[in-house]
This record gives C-alpha cells, sequence and structure tokens, in this order.
C-alpha cells in the first residue's frame, strides 16, 4: 500500500465525543473526508443533528447521532448499542468531550471539583472502555484516540484551573495504560494534546475571552490554533498509517510547553 493510501478511513466507523461543535466537529470532518461514517455523540442533540447533517451533505457518508452524556455507564453503552445496530462495527473512537472550570482551588467546592473530573477523565475511561472491549470482541484491530492537552503538561496562567489540569494529566496515563493492556488486541490508544484552540470552550467564556491576548503574547507563534489544524494529527492517528504508534501523547501547540 503506498503512504497516502494508509490514511484511507473508506468504510470505517467513528464515534466522536463532543463531535457536535469545536474540535471534535473538525476531527469528524476530517474523518468523514478521508472516508469514516461518523457517530456523533454529544450531550447537545441539536447541535449534533446540524453537524451530522453538514457531513452527510458535504462528505456524501452515513452519520448517526446519539445524545450521549459521558459521564453515564448507560448512556455510553446505549451508545455502543446504537452503533453495533446501524453500522455493525467500530473502528475508531475520538473521546474528546470535555469541559473546564476557572476556580481557584481554594475556593473550589467538591462539586465543582467532581464535575471537571467526572466529564474529563471518567468520561474518557468510560468511552474508551467501551469502545475497547466492542473492539476487542469483535476482533477489529481498532484505534482510539483521547483529548489531553497542553494543561496536561504546564500549568496555565493566569486563570487557575488544577481539576482541569489534573483531569487531562490523568488522560495521558490513562491512555498510556490502556496501550499496554490492548496492544495484543491490535487496538491501539493514543492522545492528543492540544494548546489553546479557538473554539466556543474558549471564546464564550467570560473568563476566557480577557485572557486570549495575553495568551498569545507568551505563544511562539502568537495566535490561537486553529480546529482544522487538528485533523491531520488525528486522522493519522486513526488510521493505519500509524500502525506501529501507540501509547503516544501527540502535542499540537505551536510550541507553547517548549519553555
Ligand atoms: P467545546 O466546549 O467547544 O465542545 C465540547 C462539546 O462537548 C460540546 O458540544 C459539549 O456539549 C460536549 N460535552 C460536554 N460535556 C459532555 C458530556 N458529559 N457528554 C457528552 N458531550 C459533552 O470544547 P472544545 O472543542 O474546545 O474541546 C474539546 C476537547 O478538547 C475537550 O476535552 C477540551 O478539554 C480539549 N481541549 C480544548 C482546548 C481548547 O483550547 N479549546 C485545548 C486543549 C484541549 P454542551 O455544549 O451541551 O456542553
Amino acid at each position: 500500500m503506498k503512504a497516502l493510501e494508509k490514511f484511507s478511513l473508506k468504510d470505517k466507523v467513528a464515534f466522536v465525543t463532543g463531535g457536535a461543535r469545536g474540535i471534535g466537529k473538525a476531527v469528524a470532518t476530517g474523518f468523514a473526508q478521508a472516508g469514516a461514517n461518523i457517530v456523533i455523540a454529544d450531550l447537545d442533540e441539536a447541535e449534533a443533528i446540524k453537524t451530522a447533517k453538514e457531513l452527510e451533505t458535504n462528505e456524501g457518508i452515513k452519520t448517526l447521532v446519539c445524545k450521549t452524556d459521558v459521564t453515564s455507564v448507560e448512556s455510553v453503552n446505549a451508545l455502543i448499542k446504537a452503533i453495533d445496530e446501524k453500522f455493525g462495527r467500530l473502528d475508531v473512537a475520538f473521546c474528546n468531550a470535555g469541559i473546564c472550570l476557572n476556580v481557584a482551588a481554594k475556593d473550589m467546592t467538591f462539586e465543582q471539583w467532581y464535575k471537571v473530573i467526572n466529564v474529563n477523565l471518567n468520561g474518557v475511561f468510560l468511552t474508551a472502555q467501551a469502545a475497547g472491549k466492542y473492539m476487542i470482541e469483535k476482533g477489529i484491530k481498532g484505534s482510539i484516540i483521547n483529548t489531553a492537552s497542553m494543561s496536561a503538561h504546564i500549568v496555565n496562567v493566569p486563570q487557575p484551573q488544577c481539576a482541569y489540569n489534573a483531569s487531562k494529566a490523568g488522560v495521558i496515563q490513562l491512555t498510556k495504560s490502556l496501550a499496554i493492556e490492548w496492544a495484543e488486541y491490535g487496538v491501539r490508544v493514543n492522545c492528543i494534546s492540544p494548546g489553546y484552540i479557538g473554539t466556543e470552550l474558549v471564546k464564550s467564556s467570560k473568563t476566557l475571552i480577557p485572557l486570549i491576548d495575553k495568551w498569545n503574547a507568551m505563544a511562539p507563534m502568537h495566535r490561537l490554533g486553529d480546529p482544522e489544524e487538528l485533523q491531520t494529527v488525528t486522522l493519522y492517528l486513526a488510521s493505519e498509517a500509524s500502525s506501529f504508534t501507540t501509547g503516544s501523547d501527540v502535542i499540537v501547540d505551536g510550541a507553547f510547553t517548549c519553555f
């Protein structure tokens, strides 16, 4: 097979949590452009339906929308059941849904701490576990990609976000653990660590908007990343192109964490 052909996802099935918008939507679009049928799994069902329609119209692939809460075992099990019923296979899982709360550690309630850890770490575990189990049972040599963050590597300033940083560091170690457990089944598990990306998570937060200029001043490339700039690295990880890559964390941050 020629090198470029290894990036094809033709006739594969991929689910994307948090796929209705932001990074999830951009990555789902990249997968669709490589030929995959796409399952959008998101809390925001209305936005998920809009995104799925766009993908069907623009990329000519099949889609499925599942209103999914990644923190609920029942909801994640229902997602896998729906995928099995519609497609009978799952090749790629992008466990990406995440939230951020900017609260100082001394003021943080346990509920706030738990909410972030629950979506960002427990949610990634539940969705990756369900995907891995399904792939192993079906004998599918699939690829699981989790979304960590540069916040797993550095403490971002000036905004306080200890729960977010801790949750994302957990995602990297979880990724490596699953990669080792599932290597014998041919299921690969990797994660990405994006720098600041211009999505609603950043652009619709009253706390974060005033900080964008400060971050850009600190950033070697002096700008936010664009969600589309994560399409090709995830396509690499999702496809045969990365057949010997597992347990890796790929930092895509315009060198933000280099100093
Ligand atoms: P967005 O907030 O733009 O999109 C996240 C999507 O996830 C939303 O549609 C949201 O739905 C959904 N979601 C939230 N909670 C759940 C849940 N419990 N179950 C299912 N879906 C849920 O975020 P981004 O696209 O910016 O971020 C995606 C991932 O990338 C996150 O893990 C984030 O931490 C990470 N990341 C983001 C960076 C950035 O700068 N933007 C940098 C590094 C990492 P709803 O709107 O209903 O809440």
